[in-house]
């Protein structure tokens, strides 16, 4: 199963194979300001399985992830786990948007007071447990 994707300009496009490891919504702050969006919504990929063309800037947001984001429009399109195992893509940029549906959300204990969550999806209050 191939799914493709890019952001508003057009100048990234990638290509995700297979399926994903998860998809989930996080809450956590670093994801709020770093999307400058309620949540970041993603599917996880293994990181071989995600192929990019187009010019990407990054920033380190922690230790352990790089946000990727198009250095022409600044569309964010990815975490990139710096260890090099998943990638996480953001579900509005692929261009079946509704290709992946969310099965849980992740780091409730950040969310947004007036973020309502009556989806019936399960809610950690942090990452979920291994
Ligand atoms: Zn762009």
């Amino acid at each position: 199963m191939t799914h493709e994707g890019g952001c508003l300009c057009g100048a990234v496009r990638f290509r995700c194979e297979g399926e994903p490891l998860n998809v989930r919504i996080c809450h956590c702050r670093n994801c709020q300001k770093a999307m400058g969006s309620p949540f970041y919504a993603r599917a996880l990929f293994p990181q071989g399985a995600l192929s990019v063309t187009g010019e990407t800037a990054r920033y380190a947001s922690s230790e352990a992830i790089d946000r990727v984001f198009c250095g022409v429009c600044g569309t964010r399109l990815f975490t990139r786990r710096r260890n090099g195992t998943a990638d996480g893509v953001a579900l509005a940029t692929f261009d079946n948007p509704d290709a992946f549906a969310p099965t849980e959300h992740i780091w409730v204990s950040e969310k947004i007071g007036w973020v309502k969550l009556d989806d019936g999806l399960p809610q950690h209050q942090r990452t979920v447990p291994p």
